[in-house]
This record gives C-alpha cells, sequence and structure tokens, in this order.
C-alpha cells in the first residue's frame, strides 16, 4: 500500500539521500527540505502522509517545529517520526513526550526504518480531537 507522500526534513543530504532512495524503492513519494521553517510551509502546501523530521537543524530545531506543525489545524493531523543520532532511553522518553508519533535512530537501519514509516502510516488517525 505504499506510494503516499512522505515528507523529509534533513539538513544532511547523505541522510536525506538515503531516505529518499529507500523510500522511493518501495513506491512512496518524496519531497525534502533541509531547513525546519521551509518543511512547515512545505507541509502547509503539499499535505504530506508523513513527516520525518531531523531533530538537529539549522535555524529552527525539530522540536520547535513539531510544536509549529501540532498548532496549526492545517498540517497538526500528520504523524512525525523523529530522526535522531542521539536516542538512549531518557532522550526516547522525551522525544516522546514532545508529541512525536515515532522515532528513528542514525544511522538508518533499512528494515526497521521502512517498519516504523508502515506501522505509523496503518496508524489510525486521530479525528474530531480537541487536544
Ligand atoms: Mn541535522
Amino acid at each position: 500500500m505504499a506510494g503516499e507522500l512522505i515528507l523529509i526534513i534533513e539538513d544532511n543530504e547523505k541522510n536525506r539521500k538515503l531516505m529518499r532512495e529507500v523510500l522511493r524503492v518501495k513506491g512512496y513519494q518524496t519531497l525534502e527540505t533541509e531547513t525546519a521553517e521551509e518543511g512547515i510551509r512545505v507541509a502547509q502546501e503539499s499535505l504530506p502522509a508523513l513527516i520525518l523530521m531531523d531533530l538537529q537543524l539549522p535555524g529552527m530545531d525539530g522540536i520547535t517545529a513539531l510544536a509549529a506543525l501540532r498548532a496549526d489545524p492545517r498540517t497538526k493531523e500528520i504523524p512525525v517520526i523523529a530522526v535522531t543520532a542521539s536516542a538512549m532511553s531518557h532522550q526516547r522518553l522525551k522525544i516522546l513526550a514532545a508529541g512525536f508519533d515515532g522515532y528513528q535512530t542514525k544511522p538508518i537501519t533499512v528494515k526497521e526504518f521502512l517498519q516504523v514509516v508502515r506501522e505509523v502510516l496503518d496508524r489510525p488517525r486521530k479525528t474530531g480531537e480537541s487536544s
């Protein structure tokens, strides 16, 4: 059931390329931005099915960007997976507490990465909740 549009927000060219290629091989469509500011604009315009968010970005960081997406009625329902270089257990809890729908550590493992993407895409959406 691939084919969904996925937005990759990641400033590292190598990581972006790897995620893009892995997703496209599986039939997903992808968009990419190098900054959170641009990513938020693209998300508002393109309404992707999923966003992959690097946490460490130039300018606005990924956690602040998530809050901005959640504050906008156009983008608040879009699931967002955090992609982070470091994920010790206390950091994972912080990531999930920030409201991310999942996380993936870098460097990505292809099989696990695709599983997390699929799992989050298949998760039932919250509808009509006022949070
Ligand atoms: Mn980065």
